[in-house]
């Protein structure tokens, strides 16, 4: 199974792609987890990654392209894999689509998790004062003022990236809102209705 999980920062995308990863057995490709562990690696792309992302601006398409490229290859991505965080415009859904049909695969679904922009920031600094409080990891760019940046970029991209994939009849839209289990179970039926 070969999905994309589209939704803001803060919409729970983690959460319900470590249950798609358990329940259909495919691995969850994060370029935010890629370009950070790139950026700590020290390598290239990691280097060319690390300020854009501690400013919360986007990383260049072509970047993120090649390292999804190169993750899809692996060996344990190929019962399937959940993209989350990617694609982030048009262009590089275009590359994306272009991408698979030269490895020769094809995308299942892409959900788009529905949430409202204006509590996302209330709920992100609740979750960064939950991690500073148990001193647990902080990300640079876990910050409230690169988090407006954040949920801006998303704002900018995203209304045309749901128009691309509505008018390829790929997407399912679903209430990011609810509680957590609810949500994953809108998932499970939106997968159910496209036959999976
Ligand atoms: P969040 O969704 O919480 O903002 P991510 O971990 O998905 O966080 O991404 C963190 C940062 O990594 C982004 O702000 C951006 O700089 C970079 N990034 C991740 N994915 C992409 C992408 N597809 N295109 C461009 N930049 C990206």
């Amino acid at each position: 199974m070969r999905l994309i999980l589209l939704g803001p920062p803060g919409a729970g995308k983690g959460t319900q792609a470590q249950r798609l990863v358990e329940k259909h057995g495919i691995v969850q490709l994060s370029t935010g987890d890629m370009l950070r562990a790139a950026a700590k690696a020290g390598t290239p792309i990691g280097l060319r990654a690390k300020d854009i992302m501690a400013r919360g601006e986007l990383v260049p398409d072509e970047v993120v392209v090649t390292i999804v490229s190169d993750r899809v290859d692996e060996a344990d991505a190929r019962n399937g894999f959940i993209l989350d965080g990617f694609p982030r415009t048009v262009p590089q859904a275009v590359a994306l689509d272009r991408m698979l049909k030269e490895k020769g695969l094809k995308l299942d679904a892409v959900i788009d998790l529905k949430v409202d922009l204006s509590i996302l920031q209330e709920r992100i600094e609740s979750r960064i004062a939950d991690a500073k409080a148990r001193g647990g990891p902080l990300r640079s760019d876990d910050d409230p003022e690169i988090l407006k940046k954040r949920i801006e970029a998303y704002r900018t991209q995203n209304p045309a990236l749901v128009d691309y994939y509505q008018r390829l009849d790929t997407l399912k839209s679903v209430d990011g809102m609810a509680p957590i289990p609810e949500v994953a179970s809108a998932i499970d039926r939106a997968l159910g209705a496209t036959g999976l």
